[in-house]
């Protein structure tokens, strides 16, 4: 173990347990917990009024960042005033002695410009497919300096961008004591994800419609003006919305549902929630696009069908109960658990040390 002392810089978009970043706030607690049970100690910066269980958080103010997603591939970078990225740097520069490691999760330029100016190695692992010029090329750059030192969760991902050869594939993990196996569903299916026009919510509330099964939504209301319209395109459909959950009470309502579906219009990172969703038994259907063309089976652990195809989508999910939800949770064991997850990032971390010492 080269680097033992790990300070990870969390997304700058929304403080941590808000549900404005997404998935990476899941991936930042479950990363935690895998390294600390491999004997790093982790702690994190992270904006101001983050909440995560056990773990010091250097909490930073300023103006939250703009979510990537809500711009175009050719924008400008935007750094606003007292902006908390660059107040987060700041601090970084101030503390990074006192660490061996910084390991950035979020997907900004000013993260990756920074790496050459820091005097300990930066690991970042990118949660987004390519969505940025300017982002691509800074990435480009940093791999060309400081190669290995980019990883992304999945292949799909990897090939959005030009350099997909140089960037290592880790997948993703999970804290499965979280989640309960349930052999017996209730009659509803599940949406979860953040509400915004990526995420595709409709082609999933089109499908329950057709397939008269209930649909139960779950996840923060990002864009608004879009969760109202698409509540009025499909006044009548059998959908109600829970809300945004904790981990421990999503899982509670997650592994009572019969099917996870999963319709995301973007080339979707990894979307933790397939396999949230397998570590309580519960099958996926999701467009084949992404992070659950790999995470997800065909067959196995749900259906992959084809994107954007609401026909496919009501064609599959006729065909729910033909999966086994035992071994769902299974393949969660097998391939996501907070082990293997560690055993994934210590390989990288090695990989990077390796090359600095070259
Ligand atoms: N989530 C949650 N409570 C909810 C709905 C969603 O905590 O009520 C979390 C979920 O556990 C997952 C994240 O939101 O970690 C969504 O992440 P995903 O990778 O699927 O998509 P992203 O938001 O990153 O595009």
């Amino acid at each position: 173990m080269r680097y033992k002392r790990l300070l990870f810089v969390s997304t700058p978009v929304g403080p941590l347990g808000g549900g404005l970043g997404g998935g990476v706030e899941l991936t930042i607690n479950n990363t935690a917990k895998a390294l600390r049970q491999r004997g790093y100690l982790v702690e994190v910066v992270a904006p101001k009024n983050s909440k995560l269980e056990s773990l010091v958080i250097h909490q930073i103010g300023g103006q939250l960042q703009k979510s990537i997603q809500e711009q175009s591939r050719a924008d400008p970078i935007i750094i606003f005033d007292d902006s908390v990225l660059a107040n987060m740097w700041q601090y970084i520069r101030e503390i990074e002695h006192n660490y061996d490691l910084i390991v950035n999760f979020s997907f900004d330029w000013l993260s990756l410009y920074l790496t050459p100016f820091l005097k300990k190695p930066v690991a970042h692992l990118i949660s987004m497919s390519s969505l940025s010029n300017v982002i691509d090329s800074t990435i480009a750059k940093t791999l060309k300096q400081f190669p290995n030192t980019v990883a992304v969760h999945g292949m799909d991902q990897s090939k959005t961008f030009s350099f997909w050869e140089q960037l290592l594939c880790l997948s993703n993990g999970l804290d499965l004591s979280q989640y309960n196996f349930c052999a017996k569903p209730e009659n509803y299916m599940a949406w979860v994800g953040r509400i915004s026009p990526e995420k595709g919510l409709e082609d999933a509330i089109a499908a329950a419609q057709i397939s008269k099964i209930p649909l139960r939504i779950f996840g923060l209301i990002q864009d608004r003006e879009y969760f109202d319209r698409v509540c009025s395109i499909y006044p009548d459909a059998p959908v109600e919305y829970r809300g945004f959950l904790s981990t421990p009470n999503l899982q509670k309502q997650l592994r009572l549902s019969r099917a996870l579906l999963m319709t995301p219009r973007w080339v979707e990172a990894f979307g933790n929630v397939a396999i949230e969703a397998m570590a309580c038994g519960v099958p996926v259907v999701a467009y084949r696009r992404g992070g659950t063309s790999e995470t997800v089976q065909d067959g196995k652990t749900g259906y992959l069908v084809e994107p954007d195809n609401i026909s496919a989508l009501v064609l599959a999910i006729s065909r729910i109960d033909e999966i086994d939800r035992a071994i769902c949770r299974k393949q969660a064991e097998l391939l996501y658990s907070l082990e293997s997850w560690g055993k994934r990032l210590e390989f990288w971390f090695d990989l990077i040390a390796e090359k600095e010492n070259a």
